[in-house]
């Protein structure tokens, strides 16, 4: 007898409602057409593409999660924490994503300015700001497509190695929202906490141990096994994390746009099977 296929869950990726290139209906219908049967949109800090990706997904009979990527500040660096199942018009998390949107565009600010300086190219902020969808949700895959436009870098990706990383040129350290504020948010909003794609962060063994003890004494539940940032050897390495932290495993493409991202929506391996879906969390 042959086993069922496993359900096609794509729980992460971007609308031009933060840094990716697509509308929220344009993406449903992407993650439609490639086979998707679970879709969330998890745009950076921001809800306001909910509305119309879950409408988008229920015409197409697709089932929908509404979700949110929040930016936390730990032990120095950014790190991703997945929202999914968030109820959109929770006012605590409506307000804490409105509160790191804020700080935004003074950093953007601070990046063009640095940028300036090495490049020697102008208007590097009203440059960045065309790329952007939402003017709210400046981020540095706006300024990365500018300094691509401008022939500085052949891709965005290009653009993370030579500049706006730590170290590099455009590159500005950033206070995001604790661990603890994010959390607590997401409970109120009745959502799933997610930490995404843990192996792109830079910790030690010590510091990765801390996070994520620190995110589970706080409530958080799951964490992306499978993501488009993540090798082969690092789908293992985050399964045995998940079981041994007692983790929920979720699976999604980080997918920004078409031209862009190496994984296309709902184009990733499945969850290893000796994991429990974060999908069972959903309702
Ligand atoms: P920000 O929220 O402004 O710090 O921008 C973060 C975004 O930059 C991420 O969500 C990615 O979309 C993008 N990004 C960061 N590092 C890389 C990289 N190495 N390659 C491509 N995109 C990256
Ligand atoms: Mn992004
Ligand atoms: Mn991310
Ligand atoms: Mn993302």
């Amino acid at each position: 007898m042959s086993r069922p296929s496993p359900l096609n869950a794509d729980l992460h990726c971007h609308s031009i409602v933060s840094d990716g290139t697509l509308a929220p209906a344009e993406l449903a219908e992407r993650a439609h057409a490639q086979g998707v049967d679970l879709w969330a949109l998890t745009d950076h800090d921001e809800l306001s593409g909910l509305t119309e990706a879950g409408l988008a997904a229920h015409a197409l009979g697709m089932r929908f999660v509404p979700g949110v990527e929040i930016s936390v500040s730990f032990a120095s660096q950014t790190v991703h924490i997945v929202a999914l199942g968030v109820e959109p018009d929770n006012t605590e998390l409506l307000q804490g994503l409105q509160h790191i949107r804020m700080g935004r565009d003074q950093r953007a600010k601070d990046m063009a300015h640095d940028l300036e300086r090495h490049l020697g190219l102008p208007d590097v902020y009203a440059g960045a700001l065309r790329y952007a969808g939402n003017p709210a949700l400046l981020s540095r895959t706006h300024f990365a497509r500018y300094l691509v436009e401008q022939g500085v870098c052949r891709q965005t990706h290009e653009v993370f190695t030579r500049f706006l990383t730590p170290g590099k040129p455009g590159y500005v350290d950033h206070a995001w929202a604790r661990m603890e504020e994010a959390l607590g948010w997401i409970a109120a909003a009745k959502g799933v906490a997610v930490i995404a794609h843990p192996g792109r962060y830079r910790f030690s063994a010590t510091e990765e141990w801390a996070l994520l003890e620190q995110f589970k004494s706080l409530g958080g539940q799951a964490i992306e096994v499978v993501t488009g940032s993540h090798t082969n050897s690092q789908h293992r390495k985050y399964a045995n994390l998940a079981l041994e932290f007692g983790f929920y495993a979720s699976r999604g493409s980080d997918f920004h746009s078409p031209g862009e991202s190496v994984c296309d929506l709902g184009r990733l391996p499945p969850l290893p099977a000796d994991l429990a879906p974060v999908w069972d969390l959903l309702h």
